[in-house]
């Protein structure tokens, strides 16, 4: 690619803004858009998108893919915590680059993502191309989380976690942020530890609230109150904090996260699967939050398609509420685009000159996108990762043509499937 200019054709679509039927998009040597102009039309079809942030992931539990089916949370999270005590290092970095083929040939650009996190591992999603808000596992006092793999105690997961900070500060590709995992596991003073040193140090926070019933009512039994109150009290909810969620948040904790300008990250597909229930994504965006979307882990979901969760997304609110209008697909291209992007703490793009170029071409060149009257509604309504063709992140293709410049598909499906294998 050195020396050749990257430049895209296709039909235009952005949240807010009308399609562009026939636009020519061209990619500078400084990782944003040199340019966007008419095209002439007349060639392949295809759409061109900003690229999907992934809001919330657990990309190193690739190997544990569909584990525990049928189980709810928090019975879930009992199989597959004991199956990641197993994991070694090597394990979660083949997971993990499993997880980055699957979201980048997805459309993937940007990921937040809660795991067991460490200097090599975060360089390995840097090689990848993708940008990565690594959010450093922080479970609680008891307990020492993906042993096998390295994990230390609490006091050795916060150290990393800002060992991560100082490393990638900086970092074009890398937000590093604290991954608080839940009241029920790290509690109200590993909430109020981590919200001190995030305060002092300015790293964001990923952390799981309300996910469930039985989780809000554990914690209200425990403490007189709810998950998303524990966090507001100890001022773990900020604007660079990004709640996994929220499905059973009450109005009175929504008008909290509101305050505080803390985002959700809805996950459809997960609260389905683990029968969590339907997050009241269009009443979080009319109390004024900063609603992304996400897949959560290949364990929970178990595909990490950002356009299946886009449509998830949108079926969920209108047949719940019973309303057509409930959720539009400009809606959803919000959400899987620029506030995914804010909420991460990247600079959202909106592919006109001068912003990042991270764009994702689609292929509308199928039976299934014919008539192409609506690029938008291909995109919303049928479209699915397998039709991505090209992925560019910060000016870098991480995909061209349905070929993965950046990772060794065959390699890391050998490594992931022996690993499955030892785990049997
Ligand atoms: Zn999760």
């Amino acid at each position: 690619m050195q020396g050749m200019t990257l430049r895209f054709e296709g039909a235009l679509v952005r949240a807010g803004r009308p399609d562009l039927p026939d636009a020519r998009i061209e990619v500078g040597d400084d990782g944003r858009v040199r340019s966007l102009e008419q095209a002439s039309g007349g060639t392949a079809r295809k759409v061109l998108v900003p690229g999907f942030a992934n809001g919330h992931s657990h990309a190193g539990m690739a190997a544990l893919r569909g584990l525990g089916d049928g189980l709810p949370l928090l019975e879930w999270l009992r199989v597959v915590m004991s199956a990641e005590s197993l994991l070694t290092e090597d394990d979660v970095l083949w997971s993990l680059r499993l997880s980055l083929a699957e979201m980048i040939r997805g459309g993937t650009t940007a990921v937040a993502d809660a795991f067991l996190w460490n200097e090599r591992l975060v360089e390995a999603a840097v090689e990848a191309g993708i940008r990565i808000a690594p959010g450093v596992a922080v479970f609680g006092p008891e307990g020492v989380p993906y042993e096998a793999a390295g994990g230390q105690p609490l006091d050795g997961q916060i150290a990393m976690a800002e060992r991560i900070g100082e490393a990638f500060r900086g970092h074009p590709l890398v937000r590093p942020t604290y991954g608080v995992h839940a009241v029920y596991t790290s509690g109200p003073e590993v909430f109020a530890r981590v919200a001190e040193r995030a305060a002092g140090n300015g790293m964001g926070v990923q952390v799981h609230l309300s996910e469930s019933p039985a989780e809000v009512a554990e914690a209200l039994a425990a403490r007189g109150e709810t998950p998303i109150e524990t966090a507001a009290r100890t001022g773990l909810l900020t604007p660079s904090t990004v709640i996994a969620h929220a499905v059973h948040a009450t109005d009175d904790d929504l008008a909290l996260i509101a305050a505080s300008g803390a985002s959700i990250v809805h996950n459809p597909g997960s609260n389905l699967k683990l029968g969590s229930g339907i997050a009241r994504v269009t009443r979080m965006r009319e109390a004024g939050i900063r609603v992304a979307l996400g897949t959560d882990g290949p364990a929970s979901n178990d595909a990490l398609d950002p356009l299946r969760e886009l449509r998830l997304a949108l079926q969920l609110q209108r047949g719940s509420l019973e309303r057509a209008d409930a959720l539009s697909v400009d809606d959803g291209l919000e959400m899987l685009t620029v506030n995914g992007y804010e909420a991460l703490g990247f600079e959202p793009t909106a592919l006109e000159p001068g912003d990042p170029a991270d764009l994702v071409a689609v292929s509308a060149d199928s039976v299934h996108a014919e008539p192409f009257h609506s690029p938008s509604g291909f995109l919303g309504w049928v479209a699915t990762g397998a039709d991505v063709t090209d992925v560019v992140v910060a000016g870098r293709p991480l995909l061209r043509d349905g070929e993965l410049l950046t990772l060794d598909e065959e390699r890391i499906r050998y490594e992931v499937a022996r690993i499955a294998a030892r785990l049997r």
